[in-house]
């Protein structure tokens, strides 16, 4: 299959390239629109499908229920800050030496693992700023309270 250019295209695919934090649609959708007055979400949509289709991305579900799209299509793993939903790239070493037992009747085609925490952003965040980012806000400050 072949590369067509498009517009559309340059401009995702630039979008991605320019952020690490694995967008949504959405989010990708409200950077374009910046830049292309007038885009569709729709469009959007399309493009980011075209693009996986042709290898370009990958996306990935990270349990959130919103697909993140990834311009990285090395393989690799991600560190995912449960605090604000950051998503970053790592290789983890020996993660491609896995195995599945021989139990299940399954041949294996890729690993991709997720290490789920709090970024150093978060964990340094002041009390206040941990209160606006967080949905458990409430422990979390009497915690930070009770420390200082
Ligand atoms: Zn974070
Ligand atoms: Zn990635």
């Amino acid at each position: 299959m072949g590369l067509k250019v498009t517009p559309q295209r340059q401009l995702l695919f630039r979008l991605l390239h320019d952020t690490s934090t694995h967008p949504t649609a959405d989010a990708l959708f409200e950077l374009a629109s910046s830049q292309m007055p007038g885009i569709s979400l729709r469009t959007v949509y399309q493009t980011l499908t075209d693009l996986a289709a042709m290898g370009e991305l990958q996306s990935f579900d990270f349990g959130s229920g919103a697909t993140r799209f990834d311009p990285n299509v090395d393989a690799h793993h991600h560190l995912l800050c449960t605090t604000c939903g950051d998503v970053a790239d790592i290789y983890a070493e020996g993660a491609d030496r896995l195995r599945v037992d021989d139990q299940h009747d399954f041949v294996v085609a890729s690993t991709d693992i997720v290490f789920r925490g709090e970024c150093g952003a978060c964990r340094n965040a002041p009390a206040a700023d941990r209160s606006r980012i967080s949905t458990s806000s409430s422990t979390i400050e009497t915690a930070t309270r009770s420390q200082s």
